[in-house]
């Protein structure tokens, strides 16, 4: 009713038909639901307010009918359902939107003017052009207000205020006198505010453009009614340079609107890095020689310290442990000379006393001018990894030891100490190997205590026990630098002697033999203890069972030569 009271023509419509915009607008914000109510809405509000202007009721039948078919006809070819907050999405949506409502307005101008038999061509075309201007000004701004994230605060605030007066103050020099022709300065108004608020700030300002420049004109104030005698002309006119200025404005604002877009998408997918370096515990870092800085990322920072500020390479490696810092540097410089890529690992200190380890990895890649390189690298927090490795290697070599521990329990004898029967004999077959092998020297001697049963018998089984484990230290003594002393059980003891002959071994058993008769035991009461030995050296090709045999039988003559002596076993005869 405003639009049509301040600004209706001769030809009975308004200059300025804001309620097409409007009904678009909604038509692609509201739901189901609110499109119906809408839709009733304009029907009523159009209907009254023709009716209240004077015009004639079919008339207003008739324009009612091609407003409610041109909103909805935008709506459908924007895509319909679809259309809702796309709107100001994409600058192509904004492109569609303007040739459907220019489309679209003509043909309700044809539907207005067939319902109402009014085909003349200025009021086809003043009906279009304001239809037309109606929404392309209206209809973006309400959606910018309504869909766009803070729009509403962009537009409420001082940088607004300021451009919108710019705008009106332009428009006002331009409409407001006849003296110079200066319409040309609203156009630069409108470039500002839609470089400053974006497509939005066009739209308020292309209305306050709209409201200025038609007020002085109906004033018959400005260049505007010296032109054009009149009003049908005047409204024509101030129509189609309002499109003008709309369609120069168009370019930057597409232009914004991809800007913010591309703005947004980045931030987005940074935001995504981050969550990524965060989930995965890897940062990352750029080192540009020409630029003399480091870039670090979140989670980069996150390992080095928020306030860690590296300029070269020696700043780099310094953030690393004191102990791992000279090597950090030596690879990244030779990377830096060869442009080789990297691997290491090392710790970081942390802020709070802890230590991080890391894996870095990283490669020489040039910037956005070719000659102009730049060191890459990732810096992966490793230090659950790293534990659990430690750990590992801790389990592994405590399950080592304690196998080792085992084993030697399993070759020792449990009352004396050194190596029990299958330790000996085990030791004895790698012995004739390798000495047949390496045409070596090997010999054994069989040791005997002589009459234990009886010394069992008389100082009892303890202290038999105890003559063991003090022949088993003797023995060990004697031989021990010589090869493996092993009790080859009861009170019989078994040397094997690499690299000896037996005419060696044998001067040293009959000095065991007089040391152990003539040296004190522990047992109280037992005067004397001897020994019997019999010795055999390897001969060729035979086996450790021949060897064993010939130092038991040589043991045998000791025995029966009257014990305490030595006896080497010779083939033919056993020799004392
Ligand atoms: P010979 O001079 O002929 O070798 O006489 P012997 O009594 O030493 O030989 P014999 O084979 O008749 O007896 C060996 C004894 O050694 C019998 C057994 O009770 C004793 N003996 C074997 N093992 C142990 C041991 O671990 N501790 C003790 N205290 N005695 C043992
Ligand atoms: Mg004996
Ligand atoms: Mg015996």
């Amino acid at each position: 009713m405003v639009a049509l009271d301040l600004t209706q023509g001769e030809d009975g419509i308004a200059a300025v038909w804001p309620s097409s915009g409007i009904f678009v607008a909604s038509l692609m914000h509201l739901g189901r639901q609110g499109r119906i109510s809408t839709t009733a809405g304009v029907a009523l509000a159009s209907l009254l307010a023709n009716y209240l202007g004077g015009v004639p009721i079919l008339a207003c039948f008739g324009y009612t009918i091609a407003n409610l078919a041109e909103g909805w006809s935008v709506f459908f070819l924007m895509g319909g359902e679809k259309s809702r907050g796309e709107l100001l999405a994409k600058p192509l949506n904004l492109i569609r939107f303007a040739a459907s409502a220019i489309v679209i307005s003509c043909l309700s101008a044809l539907v207005a003017g067939l319902l109402s038999t009014n085909l003349d061509l200025r009021f086809l075309s003043s009906w279009a052009s304001t239809v037309g201007l109606g929404m392309l000004i209206v209809a973006p701004f309400i959606l910018f207000l309504v869909q766009h994230d803070n729009g509403y605060l962009r537009l409420n605030s001082l940088r607004a205020f300021w451009v919108l007066l710019l705008v009106a103050l332009t428009s006002f020099v331009a409409f407001g006198q006849a003296e110079i022709p200066l319409l040309f300065l609203p156009l630069i108004a409108i470039s500002i505010a839609t470089a400053v608020l974006g497509i939005s700030g066009t739209s308020l300002a292309l209305m306050v453009v709209a409201v200025i420049g038609s007020v002085l004109t109906i004033y018959n104030t400005g260049p505007v009614s010296g032109y054009f005698p009149t009003q049908h002309q005047q409204v024509l006119y101030m129509q189609v340079y309002i499109l003008g200025l709309l369609i120069s404005a168009l370019p930057i604002g597409l232009l914004l609107a991809q800007r913010q877009r591309d703005l947004l998408e980045l931030e987005s997918s940074n935001r995504f890095l981050t969550a990524a370096e965060k989930a995965a515990r890897v940062g990352h870092w750029r080192y540009s020689p020409s630029e003399g800085r480091v870039y670090l990322s979140g989670e980069a920072r996150r390992l080095f310290g928020k306030e860690a500020e590296p300029r070269s390479i020696a700043d780099i490696a310094a953030l690393f442990h004191a102990d791992d810092q000279a090597r950090v540097a030596g690879i990244l410089h030779q990377s830096l000379q060869t442009g080789v890529p990297f691997v290491f690992e090392a710790r970081v200190p942390g802020v709070q006393g802890q230590v991080f380890d890391t894996e870095c990895r990283g490669e020489l890649g040039t910037q956005a001018r070719a000659e102009d390189y730049a060191i890459f690298g990732t810096i992966m927090d490793i230090s659950e990894r790293a534990r659990t490795i430690r750990e590992l290697a801790l389990a592994r070599s405590r399950a080592e030891r304690e196998a080792k521990e085992v084993k030697l329990l399993a070759e020792t004898d449990h009352l004396t100490g050194i190596a029990n029967r299958r330790k000996i004999i085990s030791d004895l077959g790698d012995a004739v190997r390798d000495a047949a092998r390496h045409n070596e020297l090997l010999t054994v001697a069989m040791i005997d205590v002589d009459h234990f049963k009886a010394i069992n018998d008389s100082f009892g089984h303890e202290a038999g026990d105890r003559i063991l484990q003090e022949m088993g230290t003797l023995l060990t003594d004697q031989f021990g630098g010589l090869g493996t002393v092993g009790r080859f059980g009861g009170e019989e003891f078994l040397v094997v002697a690499r690299g000896v002959a037996a005419s060696d071994l044998q001067p040293r058993c009959a000095e065991l033999c007089s040391h152990v008769e003539t040296r004190a035991w522990s047992v109280e009461g037992l005067d004397k203890v001897t020994i019997s030995a019999g010795i055999a050296e390897l001969g060729l090709g035979a086996s450790e069972a021949d060897l064993l045999k010939a130092a038991d039988s040589a043991l045998y003559f000791a025995k029966r030569g009257g014990r305490n002596r030595t006896v080497v076993f010779d083939r033919n005869h056993v020799t004392a």
